[in-house]
């Protein structure tokens, strides 16, 4: 469903993505862990070209974007079929919680406004915020705004969904609601890609888990044998450090 092929990114000197190779079968939740700085929000903005990809090949489904010759329009393409979370919510600040889920749904997906507003508003139930429809973020607790965020993603219905540490800006008293709604978006069998510090709950839903080090993937496989029988010193090393 989404095919990876010899992702690299630079900084300056500094090769922050070395050559990504991944495949993800539709329906699979993917769980990335790793050290600080070791390129996981980068590879997770290079999919959807919020940073761009200095080469490498990114399929999705039957649109097949080159980094180093994609046009806007493959880019557009490409932002239209994943959904990002942020691990600062990113929300508009001036808008309210059903404006912010309506968003790209008028400016992206051209939908009229009062489609846009059914859809939000069902959204807003299904995470448990109907009550704050008309709320600005800032009179929302951080697990609201981040469940506002996560609506925000469910909206345009994306292929895939990249979520970049969303709980670990969170108080800890948060950080069950919000996890709970992506067990549930997990439970539907939606594709997921996921980036998180919440082992026991990468234990729990994912199919995958792959653990990067230096801007590689540096050992995977299903939970158990990555938390249980981690070949790697690297990955062992570091499950050691973070449990
Ligand atoms: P963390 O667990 O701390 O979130 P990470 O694995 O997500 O780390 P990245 O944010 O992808 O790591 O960063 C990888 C490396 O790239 C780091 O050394 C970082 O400083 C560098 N980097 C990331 N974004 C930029 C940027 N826009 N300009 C320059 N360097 C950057
Ligand atoms: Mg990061």
């Amino acid at each position: 469903m989404i095919d990876i092929r010899g992702l690299t990114k630079r900084f300056g000197h500094q090769t922050v993505l070395d050559g990504i190779d991944l495949s993800i079968e539709a329906g699979e939740r993917v769980v990335v862990i790793g050290p600080s700085g070791t390129g996981k929000s980068t590879l997770l903005r290079c999919i959807n070209f919020l940073d761009r990809p200095d080469s490498g090949t990114i399929r999705l489904s039957n649109l097949g974007v080159d980094a180093k010759a994609a046009s806007r329009a493959d880019i557009l393409a490409l932002r239209r079929r994943t959904a990002f979370v942020f691990q600062n919510y990113a929300l508009f600040a001036n808008r309210t919680a059903k404006q912010n889920i309506m968003e790209a749904l008028v400016t992206v997906q051209k939908q009229p406004k009062a489609e846009a507003e059914k859809r939000a508003l069902a959204i807003l139930a299904e995470t448990g915020l109907s009550e704050r429809a008309d709320s600005y973020p800032a009179a929302l607790s951080g697990g609201q705004q981040q469940r506002v965020g996560i609506g925000r993603a469910m909206a345009i219905g994306a292929e895939l969904m990249l979520f970049d540490e969303p709980t670990s800006a969170l108080d800890p008293e948060w950080v069950g609601e919000v996890l709970d709604l992506m067990r549930r978006i997990a439970e539907r069998r939606q594709t997921m890609l996921i980036v998180t510090h919440e082992m026991q709950f990468a234990r729990e839903i994912a199919d995958r888990v792959l653990f990067m080090d230096g801007g590689r993937i540096v050992e995977e496989g299903p939970p158990d044998a990555i938390f249980e029988n981690a070949t790697d010193p690297r990955t062992r090393a570091f499950l050691k450090r973070v449990r």
